[in-house]
């Protein structure tokens, strides 16, 4: 909703503020989706905390800190897993974070390793955008979405060629749901995390060479924390965002620009 930045509404409304939101997030249980869960949580949302395995440790956290939050069982080994949530529930935001990476040589690179990792960043992550979106266009309210890329989605990388197939399927997926869904009240945007700390990236940073080319190149030299995602997801879901679609932003300590 348009806000005039001179009007007095503006000074009684908090345009960062997700009260009376409900959010959805997948891969909630740990690292980056874990801190986009409390996040939105802190923001006012009641966040819908999904995962193959229990979010339970993430409910306990937001609703110790007096948050609300619930625990769901989404599992994308089937990338369909996520049809029957929305109907009927009233979300506001989703946010597609589950994501996983499997590492062979290109030449090696298997069948299995390929199909995985495309189901689950790619496939899933499209149908839970067009579940989400379906029941939202229904009700005739508006939403957010998202979508979680990777500087993989911009750069080759090496020995990840279905992740690197995958998050460049993130980026034009949401720059094409925005072009489908912006006059409909759908946002749809993109965070692109840099090198963050989380179990993900554990062995680059055990790594003593590998960790110091990689400080070496980010201009603001460190490790981007869960935090730093999560903060730019707030954003992206709050009325604050409202004109921004099809963006893919860059969380990345200024790597991109290097
Ligand atoms: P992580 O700690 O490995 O978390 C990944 C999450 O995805 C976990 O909750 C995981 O659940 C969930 N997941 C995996 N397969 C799933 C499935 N079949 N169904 C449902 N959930 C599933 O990794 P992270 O670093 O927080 O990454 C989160 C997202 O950020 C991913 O999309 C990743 O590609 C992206 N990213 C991360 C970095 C980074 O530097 N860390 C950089 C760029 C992009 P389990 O715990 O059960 O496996």
């Amino acid at each position: 909703m348009y806000c005039d930045p001179l009007s007095s509404e503006r000074y009684n409304m908090n345009r960062f503020s997700l009260n009376g939101k409900k959010a959805l997030v997948t891969g909630a249980n740990t690292g980056i989706g874990q801190a986009i869960a409390i996040a939105l949580a802190a923001a006012g949302a009641h966040v819908v905390c999904a995962g193959r395995r229990s979010c339970g440790e993430t409910v306990d956290q937001i609703t110790k800190a007096g948050g609300t939050a619930e625990d769901l069982k989404l599992d994308f080994a089937d990338p369909m897993a996520a049809k029957q949530v929305f109907p009927g529930a009233g979300f506001d935001v989703l946010i597609n974070n589950a994501g996983i990476i499997r590492r062979d040589d290109a030449v090696d690179f298997g069948e299995d390793d390929w199909d995985a990792v495309m189901d689950v960043n790619a496939k899933a992550l499209f149908f839970t955008c067009q579940a989400f979106a379906r029941e939202v266009m229904a009700q005739n309210r508006s939403g957010k979405i998202v979508n979680i890329a990777s500087l993989l989605s911009f750069q080759g990388g090496i020995r990840v060629p279905s992740y690197t197939a995958s998050k460049h399927a993130v980026s034009g997926l949401t720059k094409l749901l925005a072009n489908e869904w912006a006059a409909k009240g759908v946002n749809v945007n993109a965070i692109a995390p840099g090198y963050i700390s989380t179990n993900n990236t554990e062995a680059l940073r055990n790594d003593a060479d590998r960790n110091k080319a990689i400080l070496d190149r980010i201009p603001a030299g460190r490790w981007g924390e869960a935090q730093d995602i999560a903060d730019t997801a707030v954003f992206l879901a709050a009325p604050a965002s409202d004109y921004i679609h099809g963006a893919i932003l860059n969380v990345d300590g200024g790597w991109l620009a290097r």
